[in-house]
């Protein structure tokens, strides 16, 4: 007998529960993967996000080659896709991770409709791509916490699932047919700088992680130029780590560095139950504050493009360009700025980061886009983070600034923290530097802000 094991944001052989089940119902396997045309339509097959996934398919067909297998990869419909191999290979059963975006929920409902009209079935496994499944906890009456201190007591309480081995050995029937693998090197307009993909390089970084960097986690997460976070952010998006697997880790090593990094964790899953309970909440606003949002292209412009003339912003989204990926305290910095200095749709911005980010996540970042434009889960809805303010704290010598806007990182008269703030050099050397003024006052934002929203 055959089965499906349909590897969707779950790209590994340890812990997947989905291929687990896939071998312990058959003799044969086929692991499939489809480069889904849907995901292409809804704009959200970004290069860096093709590029990372090309690795992560190369390396997971290695894996499966040296336990005698190969992953069958097929370019369409995943829907009609798998339908086909199934009919090709008599496979009765397909095996899949849940998801919850309201995309993966079309996706999946299709899928079983197809299978079932033919006789055959979809076994949906919770759990693979997080460490509590949406809706695992609850508050009384309600289908979601809509704050996360209270989910994370929950969330801290419960036991996840065994972590489970990677298989020792997959027989993958002749008789499925695969296209070709997608190269890294066919995808144009990466980010210079974006890291390689796979579980062998995931599962690598975890173990430099543990072993020299969780420590100092818990104090220097905030630490702009330190770059002290685990940068696990593609890797638990693509599921090339396991979440599940990470927490039991972690938990057994110990430690404030490990606790906290836990704790980050449950973020993911805390904005995974939001979003499985109010799929809309990926474009409309999930609390609504009755924003009209000013549409200003030139000043939106200037934040993509990081020439909004304030360093610490415009370093952070040149660091997206660069890598693909942003550190967290930028993240939250460049979004204040956007959605509460500059008044702008935080569409705008979560669309960009899209475009860009290589752990571009829906529930990931469409809710965290919300949480900072105050239209979301935070408990304080209208804090403006000041960047000047939050440069001074978390890139006080300013190694940060330096690193992404070389035209700052030259200027002598800009030693140390005095990078932060360009306009106060003498006129002459500030017209010789290739660097915009600010293009908002800062008081002047806030004051918008708050009539905006009706504080004042
Ligand atoms: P670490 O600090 O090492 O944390 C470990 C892991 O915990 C991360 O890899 C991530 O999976 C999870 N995590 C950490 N913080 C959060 C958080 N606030 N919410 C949810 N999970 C979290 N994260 C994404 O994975 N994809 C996105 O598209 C995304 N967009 C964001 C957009 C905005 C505006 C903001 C403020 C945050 C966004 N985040 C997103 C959350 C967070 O910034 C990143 O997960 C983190 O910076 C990734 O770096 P790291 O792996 O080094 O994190």
């Amino acid at each position: 007998s055959v089965s499906i094991a349909l590897f969707t944001a779950d790209l590994r052989l340890h812990d997947n529960p989905v291929l687990r089940a896939a071998q312990r119902d058959a003799d044969e396997v086929v692991p499939l993967f489809v480069r889904d045309e849907g995901v292409r339509a809804a704009g959200f097959d970004a290069p860096n996000r093709r590029a990372f996934l090309a690795d992560c398919l190369h390396d997971l067909d290695a894996g499966l080659r040296a336990r005698g297998g190969r992953l069958v990869v097929r370019e369409g419909d995943a829907v009609t896709e798998t339908c086909r191999v199934a009919h090709a290979t008599g496979a009765r059963d397909v095996h899949v991770a849940a998801d919850v975006s309201g995309f993966a929920h079309r996706r999946e409902r299709r899928l079983r409709e197809a299978l079932e009209a033919d006789g055959r079935r979809l076994h949906v496994h919770d759990a693979v791509t997080c460490v509590l499944a949406p809706g695992a906890v609850t508050p009384q009456g309600k289908d979601h916490f809509a704050v996360f201190t209270p989910y994370f007591r929950r969330w801290e309480g419960e036991r996840p699932r065994d972590v489970l081995p990677a298989p020792r050995a997959v027989s993958v029937p002749e008789s499925a047919e695969s296209g070709a693998l997608p190269a890294r090197s066919d995808v144009a307009d990466v980010s210079p700088r974006l890291a390689p993909g796979g579980e062998d390089e995931g599962r690598e970084r975890f173990r430099r992680w543990t072993s020299d960097g969780v420590d100092a986690y818990e104090d220097r997460h905030d630490d702009l130029p330190g770059d002290a976070t685990s940068r696990l952010s593609p890797h638990l998006h693509f599921g090339t780590l396991s979440a599940t697997e990470l927490v039991a880790r972690s938990r057994s090593r110990g430690g404030a560095g490990a606790e906290a990094f836990v704790r980050q964790l449950a973020w993911r899953d805390f904005h995974r139950q939001v979003l499985a309970a109010r799929p809309a909440a990926s474009y409309a606003d999930y609390r609504t504050r009755h924003d009209s949002w000013r549409r200003d292209e030139r000043a939106a412009t200037a934040w993509r493009e990081g020439r909004t003339g304030y360093p610490v912003i415009d370093a952070a989204m040149r660091q997206l360009r660069e890598e693909g990926w942003m550190h967290n305290r930028a993240r939250l910095l460049t979004a204040s700025f956007l959605t509460k200095t500059l008044y702008v749709d935080w569409r705008v911005g979560a669309r960009h980061f899209l475009d860009l980010l290589v752990d571009g996540d829906i529930a990931n970042n469409q809710l965290n886009w919300q949480w900072t434009a105050g239209t979301g889960t935070d408990t304080r809805p209208n804090r403006v983070l000041n960047p000047l303010t939050q440069a001074k704290r978390f890139d006080p010598d300013g190694g940060y600034v330096r690193r992404y806007v070389p035209e700052l990182a030259a200027t002598d008269a800009l030693r140390g923290g005095r990078v932060h703030t360009p306009w106060k050099l003498p006129a002459e050397e500030r017209r010789a530097l290739d660097y915009p003024e600010p293009i908002v006052d800062l008081t002047d934002g806030l004051n918008r802000f708050r009539v905006a929203r009706g504080l004042d």
